[in-house]
């Protein structure tokens, strides 16, 4: 049985003042059946796991390098981030990968080491507008799923998010139909490289537009195991209306 997971990715926002929406969350779920996991910027991580300790919430990074430490100015390892208190990770974002050329075998290299630091990765894939309109999608993401995915992944440290690139932050949301048929691409990959105990537990994630007024359909899509939300995290109320229609699902 795998357990639902409502995540949020910040980005670049927020400063000391967004975390009265994190204690607007934990007082709202003390407990929940549903994971919620909050990814804030990395200046937040240590304020945000005290905030959401004693709730049903608990805290993520956004990116981590591949090397355990060393001499890589601004970046952050695995072990950082959980010794501030994180206990997963965003990588190979989209944004990640257009905005700093992350490639697969940079995420694999990645994950490694997050992996091995005890942290879940939440590897994102998701093709482009123009790989769609080419009948690529399940190529693309075939080829990320290949290239990302170490083989040590279980069902307890990797969560897929499937993020098609030009949904997010756009309003556009991939029809249910559409979106199912990559969940159960990305679910048969699964089982047909880690077999079907493995394959069957990893969580998958539907992100891309999410809010809570379409949060119910795509939750009601088969393999379709929670969402990576962007926008709608940033606010409690909107998130609840997430979290919510996740619990009910
Ligand atoms: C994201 O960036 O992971 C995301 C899904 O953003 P949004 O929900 O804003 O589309």
């Amino acid at each position: 049985m795998r357990r639902k997971l409502a995540a949020g990715n910040w980005k670049m926002n927020g400063t000391g003042a967004a975390l009265s929406e994190l204690e607007a969350l934990s007082a709202s779920y003390p407990t929940s059946p549903v994971e919620i996991l909050i990814c804030p910027p990395a200046t937040l991580l240590h304020r945000a796991s005290a905030t959401v300790k004693d709730s049903g919430l608990t805290v993520g990074g956004q990116d981590c390098h591949a090397a355990v430490s060393g001499a890589h100015t601004g970046d952050l390892s695995a072990q950082m981030l959980l010794d501030a208190g994180a206990n997963a990770v965003i990588l190979g974002h989209s944004e990640r990968r257009e905005d700093h050329g992350e490639q697969n075998d940079d995420i694999r290299a990645k994950a490694r080491t997050a992996m091995d630091a005890g942290l879940k990765a939440i590897i994102c894939v998701g093709e482009s507008l123009e790989q769609r309109e080419a009948a690529n999608t399940l190529d693309i993401i075939g080829g990320q799923m290949s290239g990302s995915i170490p083989d040590q992944a279980t069902g307890e440290n990797l969560i897929v998010a499937y993020e098609p690139i030009w949904a997010i932050g756009t309003g556009k949301v991939p029809t249910l139909e559409e979106i199912g048929e990559v969940h159960d691409f990305i679910r048969a990959r699964l089982e047909r490289r880690f077999g079907e105990g493995v394959g069957r537990s990893v969580r998958l994630l539907y992100g891309g537009s999410v809010k809570p007024g379409n949060a119910a359909e795509i939750f009601a899509v088969s393999n379709v195991d929670g969402a990576l939300v962007g926008g709608a995290s940033l606010k409690a109320e909107d998130f609840s209306g997430i979290i919510r229609a996740l619990e009910n699902a």
